[in-house]
């Protein structure tokens, strides 16, 4: 194999081979110059190629065997003299619920795009399932060659103007930080707990501390004292800044930032350029990461995005691939002697087009392709893991009565590619005496239905979400997977939801009222705990959700999973003024 060593730390490429035995790097020899790669920038760096070792033992091609003589790999085809070899991508902070798949389909996805690891947090799962969730993460995160990382979930519930399936105390939150797959404490939201000195807020942070374990933070838009003192409780990053200024600010206090850029939340271009003065502590993340966007790309299409604005790319791998292995202390190898094999092949520096991963010196993607196949433990025996248990709804449920005329009708506004949600005081529409979905002014009747018991249905109005006729419902919906539903008329809005409740999760649509498009509907359904596609393959999970995209203007489905989705924690809890919005909105769902 050919190619250009990428030693970051040194920020020197050189041509160099590398013997990989029983997993581990065990030597790494500079080879002599020759033809030249070219470095973002065109600048030519000095001559080089590479030759990369394998033993046998390792090549996924063929069985474990006992042989442990190291031969030369053949080369990938076509990959020609110019590829470079770098440590693999770490996503430092990934909901791989989010991605609608199981941990062990998620690798198998993003190994292709040179990944290797990721810092996850299991709370979605752990919010609907409690411990035994996160262990049905850990355990199947292990049947497959990748590095997941899980924490022990820090707000669960994240917030209680919802109900969720479970609640993790201090003393649960401590039993989890003592396990060795457990490396840290998961982003702390309720920041306000952590400001007035919450008991139960400062026990777990005291055990994650305990046991030297960092804890991970999430405070989008505090600035200054309150920043400080946030920070000064023991919490060491923030992935939710979007703006410069609130970085630096954290930065500054010794924050690390978790630049994010995923499906929900892009802060990517707001905070790229502060990597020219804190390459030591910046990383990369996606937070959230739909499966149609993990399909085309993962960590690498941040890299490949930041060298072309002119970012010196020895610090966007820095971010990249060894950040995360240093502050979270994972086992991830950074292509050193000792080190487990985990390293890519990429084609250059710009494009960061990945040919191959390696995972404790097992080929898991080649090409385009991965190696990791979909396992047999997918279809395991066990039951899958699911907390659903509400009943079936009649469309009456979700009417709103025209009552009270002399208060103000306040709407929540989506605002899109962005997390946080505005309130707007709006005209409401009244037909015979019920509040209903205003079609013309995009102002729509949005229900949230609880999924572990038969408890009053929590209605109120959304503007900006361009569904035009019918309705659309998810029980993937953070931070407590009750079902969340939007729709232009109650019937539909009931179908929709009715659809979830019969298949105990998933994602919905209906057409629009029976007298006009018929009883259809469509569903995604995803198991387990109806937020996970267990056994589909991708790509048919989500075609199934796209093709109805044409039942909106085109918004709709982007919108439900960005902002709406992420409604309760995001767009209540995170918002300036997201306490005095959901009280608001309590009273008038009241
Ligand atoms: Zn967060
Ligand atoms: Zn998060």
């Amino acid at each position: 194999m050919k190619g250009n060593f990428v030693d970051i730390t040194r920020r020197e490429i050189y041509p160099a081979e590398i013997i990989v035995e029983g997993g581990k790097i065990v030597s790494i020899i500079k080879q002599p110059l020759s033809p030249s790669p070219t470095l973002p920038g065109g600048k030519s760096h000095q001559p080089h190629s590479i030759s990369l070792k394998q033993d046998a033992n390792n090549n996924t091609d063929t069985p474990k065997s006992g042989s442990a003589q190291p031969r030369e790999a053949p080369p990938p085809e076509g990959y020609g003299e110019a590829s470079f070899i770098l440590p693999g991508f770490i996503d430092a902070h990934v909901h791989i619920e989010s991605s609608m798949l199981i941990p062990s389909e998620f690798a198998r996805l993003a190994v292709v795009h040179g990944t290797v690891a990721t810092v996850s947090d299991p709370h979605e799962i752990a919010n609907v399932c409690g411990i035994a969730g996160v262990e049905f993460m850990i355990k199947n995160g292990s049947t497959v060659p990748f590095k997941f990382y899980f924490g022990a979930p820090s707000c669960v519930p994240a917030t209680t103007f919802e109900t969720a399936g479970a609640t993790l105390n201090s003393k649960d939150v401590e039993a989890l930080l003592q396990r060795d797959e457990i490396k840290y404490l998961t982003e702390m939201m309720n920041f306000p707990g952590v400001l007035n000195g919450d008991e139960e807020v400062l026990k777990k942070i005291a055990a994650a501390q305990k046991v030297h374990k960092p804890v991970d933070g999430h405070a989008p838009g505090l600035r200054g004292d309150a920043a400080k003192k946030y920070i000064d409780a023991g919490i060491s990053t923030d992935h939710e800044c979007f703006t410069k200024e609130e970085a630096i600010d954290k930065l500054q206090n010794g924050m690390k930032i978790i630049i994010r850029e995923g499906s929900a939340a892009k802060n990517f271009n707001a905070l790229i350029d502060l990597l020219h003065d804190y390459p030591e502590q910046i990383m990369f993340c996606s937070d959230d990461k739909h499966p149609d966007s993990l399909v085309e790309g993962h960590i690498n299409q941040l890299c490949a995005r930041a060298v072309a604005k002119g970012i010196d790319v020895f610090s966007v791998l820095r971010a990249a691939c060894i950040n995360p292995v240093l502050h979270y202390k994972l086992d991830v190898g950074l292509l050193k002697k000792g080190d487990a094999a985990d390293f890519i092949v990429v084609k250059d520096l710009e494009n960061f087009e990945v040919l191959q991963t390696y995972i404790n010196g097992e080929l898991v993607a080649d090409g385009r392709k991965s190696k990791i196949s979909l396992p047999s433990t997918v279809h395991s025996s066990e039951p899958p893991i699911n907390n659903f248990h509400c009943t079936k709804k009649k469309v009456e449920d979700f009417v709103v009565p025209f009552t009270t005329p002399h208060l103000p009708f306040i709407v929540i506004e989506a605002l899109d590619g962005q997390l946080i949600t505005n309130k707007l005081i709006a005209e409401p529409k009244v037909m015979g005496g019920k509040i209903v979905s205003d079609v013309e002014h995009d102002i729509l009747k949005i229900v949230v239905v609880n999924r572990y018991n038969d408890a009053p249905i929590a209605k109120a109005f959304i503007k900006n979400f361009g569904v035009t006729h019918g309705a659309i419902a998810s029980s993937v919906a953070h931070e407590s997977h009750n079902i969340v539903a939007v729709g232009v008329d109650d019937e539909s809005i009931c179908r929709a939801v009715n659809l979830i409740i019969e298949h105990q999760g998933g994602i919905s649509l209906t057409p629009g009222p029976s007298h006009q498009s018929g009883e259809g509907g469509s569903l995604a359904h995803l198991p387990p705990k109806g937020e996970m596609a267990e056994t589909q393959p991708l790509p048919n999970q989500d075609s199934s959700i796209k093709k109805d995209t044409d039942l909106s203007e085109g918004r709709a489905v982007d919108n439900f999973r960005g902002a709406i989705l992420a409604l309760p924690v995001a767009g209540l809890m995170s918002n300036e003024d997201g306490y005095k919005i959901a009280e608001e909105l309590l009273q008038l769902m009241g």
